[in-house]
């Protein structure tokens, strides 16, 4: 087979073969194909498309280019998590420790950045010394010991998707339902988990800006985890703005710090009961959501959930004492703060632009060997429907230096829409899919 002739025929809208596309994967894996086909490949994708029986076949054939983890030896049901990515969606860092302190054992494998969102992986290295590079034996040991562990694709699970994913993060070929759907659920199904929660994000800031859109990779990414035999539930939530206040590695880690002490913004709350409460009845944990959602509730006034934490960021090798003080991590030299421009309400903010503000003042990366800087960000202090007089305080923002905090400072005005009457409240978890 030759590249060449599968990027012609996607190019031309035909479909691919089960064997062309495990061909093209297990070559790509052992660096027999260049990234500047792959790239065209995927860009013929965005393009064309693929149909269900081609993205199963994508899945499986990233699903197989690795290890496949065998998570039996670990009591219990595993269940994993994941999001579809989005502007400050630092779920995982509250939402794990928390379902962990109910007594679910989480093995969790998860990503760094893409495109305008962040990752949790960047996000957990803010710890000094947390590892999420850990040995096989290591990541089952604290799942066993401590009910949690997260790790990056530094493991041979997946290695087609890792290799893909840092290819589409910087080629504008991130946003297509069939290498998001492999891409995830690929490495879901190398992870070894019973059971898997997916958070669907639909809006501005999403990959999939439409409802009807998000609605198809949910059904999609649930069907492909059922055929593969795992328990797979979806929830579509919200992303037309950036979830909780924070958006930048370090900041995002202090919110989620704040929200396991009982301290969080209200909607990131919502998702992480949501999604948490579904987790534990799946896991056999809770009988059903509400028992769920009432443990999760539970082990945050408690503390358990806090210190759960602090039990996956030291079994890592990071310092746990940042999670008791987060005024020990560093702040960038430039703090200031963006004003409203005009009186009125805020009917809209271009959620993905206040994503690409964090990349521009370097909390992303913009090639594949990009370092990213994780002080940087924003704070927002207005959401939409807000109600703001000129000179109100818009948003705080982090910065390296006074270049980019001015870089920033426009595409963050850019963003916002003001009028003159309040925007109707959208619900912020849209639907729950199950098979
Ligand atoms: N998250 C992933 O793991 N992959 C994608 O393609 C998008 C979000």
């Amino acid at each position: 087979m030759r590249m060449y002739d599968l990027i012609m025929k996607k190019r031309n809208g035909e479909m691919l073969s089960a064997e062309e596309i495990k061909w093209m994967i297990d070559s790509y894996t052992a660096g027999e194909i260049p990234d500047y086909q792959m790239s065209a490949m995927t860009m013929a994708i965005y393009f064309q498309g693929m149909d269900p029986r081609e993205t199963a076949d994508l899945t499986l054939a990233m699903a197989h280019s690795g290890d496949m983890l065998d998570l039996s030896d670990i009591p219990g049901i595993k269940v994993d998590k994941h999001s579809t990515g989005g502007v400050g969606d630092k779920t995982s860092l509250a939402l794990i420790p928390m379902v962990a302190a109910c007594g679910l054992k989480v093995a969790k494998m998860s990503g760094r950045g893409l495109g305008h969102t962040g990752g949790t992986i960047d996000k957990l290295e803010s710890f000094p010394g947390f590892s999420t590079g850990i040995t096989m034996d290591a990541f089952k040991e604290n799942v066993k010991s401590k009910g949690l562990s997260i790790m990056g694709q530094t493991l041979n699970l997946a290695p087609a998707d890792k290799k893909l994913y840092a290819l589409r993060d910087v080629t504008a070929t991130v946003d297509n339902m069939s290498l998001i759907a492999s891409s995830i659920m690929s490495k879901k199904l190398a992870a070894g988990a019973d059971a898997i929660v997916l958070d669907v994000k639909t809006g501005s800031g999403a990959f999939m800006k439409k409802e009807e859109d998000a609605l198809a990779l949910a059904k999609e990414m649930v069907l492909l985890g059922s055929h593969a035999g795992r328990k797979t539930l979806a929830v579509i939530s919200d992303m037309d703005q950036p979830l909780g206040l924070a958006v930048g590695n370090i900041l995002e880690v202090k919110e989620a710090i704040d929200t396991l002490k009982g301290n969080g913004p209200k909607d990131f709350v919502e998702l992480c009961l949501t999604l948490g409460s579904l987790m534990l009845m799946v896991g056999g944990i809770a009988k059903d959501a509400a028992e769920g959602r009432q443990k999760c509730e539970e082990v945050i006034a408690n503390g358990k959930a806090l210190e759960k934490l602090k039990d996956l960021v030291s079994a890592q090798g990071g310092d746990p004492s940042y999670v008791e003080d987060p005024s020990r991590f560093p702040l960038p030299p430039v703090v200031r703060d963006i004003t409203a421009p005009m009186n009125g309400y805020i009917t809209h903010i271009e959620c993905d632009e206040i994503g690409m503000c964090c990349l521009l003042l370097g909390g992303g990366r913009v090639t594949k060997e990009s370092d990213i800087d994780l002080r940087v960000g924003l704070i927002l202090n207005k959401k939409r429907g807000d109600k703001v007089e000129q000179g109100d305080i818009l948003a705080t923002v982090y910065a390296a230096d006074e270049e980019t905090f001015e870089q920033a400072k426009k595409r963050f005005l850019a963003a916002y829409t003001f009028g003159d009457t309040k925007p109707m409240d959208v619900p912020f978890i849209k639907q729950i899919i199950e098979e």
